[in-house]
């Protein structure tokens, strides 16, 4: 199905008239790229019909289950993506999984897509996250092993398919977190967050109750590399630093050594914002190497008693896991055991390297935050060493290889196009590229129209017609989520079972 195009690659859309077309788009994924996409296809050329499919009921993706529930300006985005879900062009298609494997669940082949409509964009995110791939990651018995920190951010947002994690967070005091992003970050500020202020936001009232009942004081978030090269950004690491009766520890030592070598120097003089945080943690930081013992007396941040605390480790490379003997009724500690590295290469791009040196971190809970990943859709190319669909600046390549080995009519957008970075602007501006090249092939020719008068038969022949929630559902969905956020003194209650948002939206 594919064919030597010799498609531009890079060139952008633009003409200041707009494209009168009537071609048929199907786009796979209700979340921030899809509707980027579509939003962008519809200002170039506002007699396109677009169909969204989406296998939650849900659309907004990592916007509702990934952003974090007290960066509620981050969410702002969702009045645009309602507008572009309610254009007459527009059809949402709810609670329709595309290209999916699973035995009990139905879900549209993505060739019959491929057959109604002139282009399908990919736009269905990055719904796994990597593995450490260490001795005892998967657990012993029933000891659940490292949890992953998608599954912790969906738990606290509300997933349906999260709500069954257990977390016994009251069974524990101290939390381990490997990775040194703002995934890793966000899941650090939920646990060591006054619960109180937490319940004022969109966090599921479930995980409120579990938050105020968590004995979690101590968060340790390991990363393999130096302070120099953390990839969280320093809005988020300040919002540690003012966090009530949070002492924040770090190798003060290591931290100034980086900073104040000529390499070091270099590297903060071209980055302002890498010199803010380094400034900002060597002024909030108390040095790990003479810890002041946490005293009830000592006032931490916004005059609270200090009783908390959040360490940034460095240099450490998870190696295992090792369980202790579970005692009865009490939950044994595991220990991590890391690897520590040193660093090779200009501070920019430095990689760590194992030593012989092993040291141990004792937990309860351990998270994994070391980025998400995408999986492959039944019928699409992938590229499994990147887990990203393969493209050339959105248009799907059969292998990443090959730069002219298009294939026809198929697109991509988001995380599956360019990996899990960045953050919802950027997805932004990478969905208008890929709105581009639809916009460009549908100008010149290059794909057909297609006929998505075909598609409600083709849903009936497949039997999921029934399920399908539309706009008009989820608008339903968010209004009563809102009000009974309202009663709670927050901006929604969001409902966490599939089920009862099905039952609300057919009421
Ligand atoms: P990320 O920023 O890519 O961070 C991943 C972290 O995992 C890095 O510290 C990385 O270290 C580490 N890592 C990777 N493989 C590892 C391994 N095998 N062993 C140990 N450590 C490993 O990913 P993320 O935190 O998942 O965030 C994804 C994107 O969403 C980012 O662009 C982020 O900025 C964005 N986001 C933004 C916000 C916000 O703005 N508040 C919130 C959440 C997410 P190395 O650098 O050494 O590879």
């Amino acid at each position: 199905n594919s064919s030597k195009l010799g498609f531009p690659a890079f060139a952008s859309f633009s003409t200041t008239r707009q494209l009168a077309t009537d071609h048929n788009i199907a786009i796979v994924g209700g979340g921030a790229a899809g509707l980027y996409t579509a939003s962008r296809i519809l200002s170039k050329s506002p007699t396109t019909r677009i169909d969204i499919f989406e296998q939650l009921p849900t659309p907004q993706g990592l916007v509702r289950y990934g952003v974090a529930p007290d960066h509620p300006e981050v969410k702002n985005c969702t009045t645009k993506f309602n507008q572009v879900l309610q254009n007459p062009q527009v059809q949402f298609y709810g609670n329709i999984p595309v290209g999916t494997e699973s035995d009990h669940e139905c879900s549209v082949p993505l060739e019959r897509l491929r057959s109604v409509y002139g282009g399908v964009v990919l736009a269905y995110g990055a719904s796994r996250d990597r593995k450490l791939g260490i001795e005892g990651e998967d657990g012993c018995g029933s000891r659940v092993g490292v949890v992953s920190a998608r599954l912790f951010v969906a738990w606290y947002n509300g997933l349906p398919e999260a709500q069954d994690v257990q977390l016994d967070l009251d069974s524990f005091d101290r939390v381990v977190i490997v990775g040194h992003g703002n995934v890793a970050l966000d899941c650090a500020r939920i646990l060591l967050t006054d619960p109180n202020d937490l319940a004022r936001t969109d966090i599921t009232k479930r995980a409120v109750a579990a938050l105020r009942k968590s004995n979690v004081r101590h968060v340790e978030m390991v990363g393999r590399r130096g302070p120099l090269q953390v990839s969280f950004t320093t809005k988020e690491l300040r919002e540690m630093t003012k966090l009530p009766g949070l002492e924040i520890i770090c190798d003060r030592r290591l931290l100034e050594s980086e900073c104040a070598g000529e390499k070091g120097r270099r590297v903060l003089e071209a980055s302002r914002p890498l010199k803010r945080m380094m400034d900002l943690l060597l002024k909030h930081s108390v040095d790990s190497n003479s810890p002041k013992p946490i005293n009830e007396n000592e006032l931490g941040a916004g005059g609270v008693k200090g009783n908390k605390t959040f360490t940034l480790r460095f240099l450490l490379s998870p190696l295992r896991v090792l369980y202790n003997q579970v005692e009865e009724g009490l939950k044994a500690p595991q220990v991590m055991q890391f690897a520590v590295n040193r660093l090779s290469g200009p501070p920019e791009s430095a990689r760590a390297e194992a030593t012989s040196e092993i040291v141990d971190i004792a937990c309860c809970m351990a998270l994994r935050s070391i980025g998400y990943a995408s999986t492959p859709l039944v019928g699409a190319p992938f590229d499994h060493k990147r887990n990203i669909v393969p493209n050339i600046a959105g248009r799907v390549t059969v292998d990443q290889n090959d730069r002219n080995d298009l294939v026809p009519g198929l697109y991509v957008s988001g995380w599956v196009k360019r990996g899990p970075v960045g953050v919802i602007a950027t997805t932004m501006q990478d969905a208008y590229r890929t709105a581009d090249a639809v916009l460009m092939d549908m100008r010149d020719g290059n794909i057909g129209t297609g006929c998505r008068a075909d598609i409600d038969n083709t849903l009936r022949s497949l039997g999921v017609d029934a399920r399908r929630v539309s706009t008009e559902g989820w608008l339903r969905l968010e209004a009563y989520e809102a009000a009974r956020g309202e009663k709670a003194g927050k901006p929604r209650e969001k409902v966490t079972s599939v089920e009862e948002m099905l039952n609300i939206i057919n009421q």
